[in-house]
């Protein structure tokens, strides 16, 4: 069974079943609320967690209260052209190096949160987030996924005006703008997936399924990436991965289709869940 870590207003949870267990209340102060400070002990809290039983959960769960399960990481890593169907729709080749951008942490918000359109440019793409719970340095493939704490689903929103306003093209800010980074809906760790490498990945734009793939069609795992990232970088708990998005985001449509305001985007991974985010106009 995989441990489910929520955020409710800004309190650690544990989600069983349709309930939620406070964790600081469950574990009678063993644990705190903060959700980074158990990342940081993700071991012995996931032993715990997995004996927690629904009669210890405190009230039912209620998805307009869920924040960010991971609220402050220090870094956010995004991955470029990381499946190959949208390689080619952006008529890219397929990259022989990950292909490595900065989502600033304050673009981070919650499973609910609305997204705000600053342009009539901006773009869906669904993807896995591979959450670090151990850190490190040098890590090898074979200890990579021992690194991962879990996942959760989450959304690159991306400004495409922003993006490719000259050239070369800028990444990391037109996908770093405020509300850029919904996660959710929990953060779920790896040991309850018959394989973490191959979930159904999906997005749906009011009714509309626009992205449909299977997360084996990375063309850098999960592992690879972290063996690559912590090569240069030291990974810290919490710090997160957005490993790129599949085939049918907007910006390659025929028509091209952007997000307006009053649309909900639909973020499912399979095993982990789903993601509901409003457009709304930017107050900027
Ligand atoms: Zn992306």
């Amino acid at each position: 069974m995989s441990v489910r870590l929520a955020n409710v207003q800004g309190r650690a949870a544990l989600v069983i079943g349709d309930k939620v267990a406070d964790v600081e209340q469950a574990s009678k102060g063993r644990f705190g609320p903060d959700p980074m400070a158990l990342l940081e002990h993700w071991e012995s809290f996931t032993q715990w967690a997995a004996g927690v039983r629904s009669g210890d959960a405190t009230a039912g769960l209620d998805e307009s209260r869920l924040g960010p399960p991971v609220p402050r990481p220090a870094k956010v890593f995004g991955v470029g052209m990381n499946y190959r169907a949208h390689a080619a729709e952006a008529g890219l080749p397929i990259p022989s190096t990950p292909v490595i951008f900065t989502k600033f942490p304050n673009c981070i918000v919650g499973p609910r949160s609305d997204v705000e359109i600053l342009s009539d440019y901006v773009d869906w793409e669904v993807e896995l987030v591979a959450v670090v719970g151990r850190g490190g340095r040098g890590i090898t493939e074979g200890a990579a996924l021992k690194h991962v704490a879990g996942y959760c689903v989450g959304q690159d929103i991306s400004d495409r005006k922003m993006q490719f306003a000259d050239v070369p093209p800028q990444f990391s800010m037109g996908k770093s703008c405020d509300t850029y980074g919904p996660i959710g809906p929990a953060l779920v760790s790896l040991d309850g997936f018959a394989n973490p490498d191959d979930l159904a990945i999906c997005c749906d734009l009011d009714q509309e399924r626009v992205q449909d793939a299977r997360t084996s069609d990375l063309i850098f795992s999960v592992a690879e990436l972290v063996v690559f990232l912590s090569r240069y970088c030291t990974l810290a708990a919490g710090d997160m991965i957005f490993t790129g998005t599949p085939s049918g985001v907007g910006s390659t449509r025929n028509p091209r289709r952007y997000l307006k305001a009053g649309e909900e985007i639909v973020s499912t991974i399979e095993g982990i869940g789903t993601i509901r985010n409003r457009c709304v106009a930017a107050q900027r």
